[in-house]
């Protein structure tokens, strides 16, 4: 059955796109296409501002609570649908059905959720002297998304934009835009008013570009990588457009003299291989106390074993397809050149379909190439250290900054994720928080999203003296 669409959505419609340019979209797990999206033009890019432009006066106007009632609505029509959310994820992805249930729809949900319950609370305002400060909303958003979570990064955008009273034009990936046409058909189920939310799908150097520098976006809200955060930073900087990014990552996990290394270990591996390492966040350079090093070596190698790589949609498999063959290739690259000492890399996958084994390395070079760059794919680096100070000072070698863990006595442990420069570090396993602050530090990209942060980046503030 062909997934296709041929619409883009605009001022509350489909409505058909200028021209009838397509994209097709491939099932990574088998090489078979599955349908094609529209391939949006400029000048679609164009009529949805131009509708996003007209609803955000009514909307910004509404207030915070009826703005989270109708992203109320639009959870119950999304959460309707969490079945062919999975389903899409896992055939353009290759997302394995149990990431594909719990975190691919799962979180989505939970985000939205969160944000018509956030917007439902007192609005807050604040009187410093003479002058109350209000928040209102920064104008008309242009979201452009990535592949690896495909509906997450979309809905962690837009449910912010939306409770704010921003109206947003979104541009999903061009290479998993299925997922996000369910988000707007619940849109336009739970009957969001006209303009509010846009969608034109096509590729970055056109639509992503349009949008990226058209005139009347007041703010761009990015989460892709570093190079492409650049381009659109040099595109917004002409008009002064707030942009806010959400970029690459190569972070530590760093297992101390006192960690409960088995543990410490296993969790590491699974973090590093999650959404075969697709991941922003992914823990992908395991920085392990020496007195440690050749045990964490073995258990991380022997775990490895234990990640069954092929079809998404068996119930035994852990790491699907990376999500295209040029994305497989690179990773083939940085494994080929990796210079260090392989202990896991040489399982079983099928011939058929963009498939990586999982891969680890032990013995890296911190300053090398594996342990500086982004790999997207299932690649963990061992590297040994000597002591706290030195643990912080390699966690730290990376022009990146976007996560990390810590494993080890409370305290000590606590000291060196206070010493990390990320956005995010998890002490001994914490789990990961939906409404804390997400975003990174130098590289890994500019403001936060999620929960009340999330919320404050769709936000002007305004002091009114009196
Ligand atoms: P990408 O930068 O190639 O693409 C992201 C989006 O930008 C896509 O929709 C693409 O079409 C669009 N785009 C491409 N060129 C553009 C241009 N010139 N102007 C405007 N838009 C353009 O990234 P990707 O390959 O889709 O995703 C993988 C990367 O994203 C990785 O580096 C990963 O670390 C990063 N990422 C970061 C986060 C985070 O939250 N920090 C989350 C997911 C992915």
């Amino acid at each position: 059955m062909s997934l296709s669409r041929d619409k883009i959505y605009l001022d509350g419609s489909w409505v058909p796109p200028s021209s009838g340019e397509t994209i097709p979209v491939e099932n990574p797990a088998t090489e078979e296409i599955l349908g094609h999206v529209p391939a949006g033009a400029a000048e679609d890019v164009d009529r949805a501002v131009a509708a996003a432009r007209r609803a955000f006066p009514g909307w910004a106007q509404t207030s915070m609570a009826e703005r989270g009632a109708v992203l109320g609505k639009l959870h119950e029509s999304l959460a309707a649908r969490a079945g062919d959310i999975a389903r899409t994820v896992g055939l353009e992805l290759g997302a394995p059905l149990k990431v594909a249930k719990s975190v691919q729809a799962g979180l989505p949900l939970l985000v939205l959720r969160g944000y018509a319950d956030l917007a439902a609370e007192p609005v807050r305002e604040e009187t410093i002297g003479n002058s109350l400060v209000v928040h209102e909303p920064v104008g008309v958003v242009g979201a452009i998304t990535p592949w690896n979570y495909p509906l997450h990064q979309v809905v962690a955008k837009v449910a912010a934009a939306l409770a704010a009273g921003c109206t947003v034009v979104l541009k999903p990936s061009e290479l998993t835009p299925l997922v996000a046409y369910l988000l707007f058909d619940a849109a336009d189920e739970a009957g969001l008013p006209p303009g509010v939310l846009n969608l034109v799908p096509g590729t970055g150097p056109v639509v992503g570009a349009a949008l990226a520098g058209h005139p009347d976006v007041d703010m761009v809200s990015f989460t892709g990588s570093t190079a492409t955060g650049r381009a659109i930073t040099h595109a917004a900087a002409d008009r002064i457009a707030r942009v806010s990014l959400e970029l690459g990552g190569k972070s530590a996990n760093v297992i101390l003299e006192d960690a409960d290394v088995t543990r410490a270990v296993k969790v590491g591996v699974a973090n590093a291989f999650l959404n075969s390492g697709q991941t922003c966040t992914a823990w992908t350079r395991m920085l392990v106390h020496r007195s440690h090093y050749r045990a964490a070596v073995e258990i991380a190698a022997a775990a490895a074993a234990t990640y069954p790589t092929g079809d998404p949609f068996d119930e035994g498999t852990r790491l699907g397809p990376l999500v295209s063959a040029a994305q497989r290739d690179r990773v083939r690259g940085f494994i080929a050149r990796a210079g260090a000492r392989q202990v896991a890399g040489d399982a079983a996958v099928p011939d058929r379909g963009h498939f990586v084994a999982p891969t680890v390395f032990a013995d890296v070079d911190p300053a090398s190439e594996l342990a500086q760059e982004e790999v997207f794919g299932p690649v963990l680096s061992i590297i040994e250290f000597d002591s706290d100070d030195h643990a912080v000072e390699i966690a730290n070698n990376s022009r990146y900054g976007l996560a990390g863990g810590v494993w080890g006595s409370e305290d000590r442990a606590m000291a060196v994720a206070r010493r990390m420069r990320t956005g995010a570090v998890d002490v001994n396993g914490g789990s990961f928080n939906p409404v804390a602050p997400f975003g990174g530090y130098k590289q890994s990209g500019l403001g936060r999203e999620l929960g009340p942060y999330g919320l404050a980046e769709f936000q002007q503030t305004k002091a009114i003296q009196r």
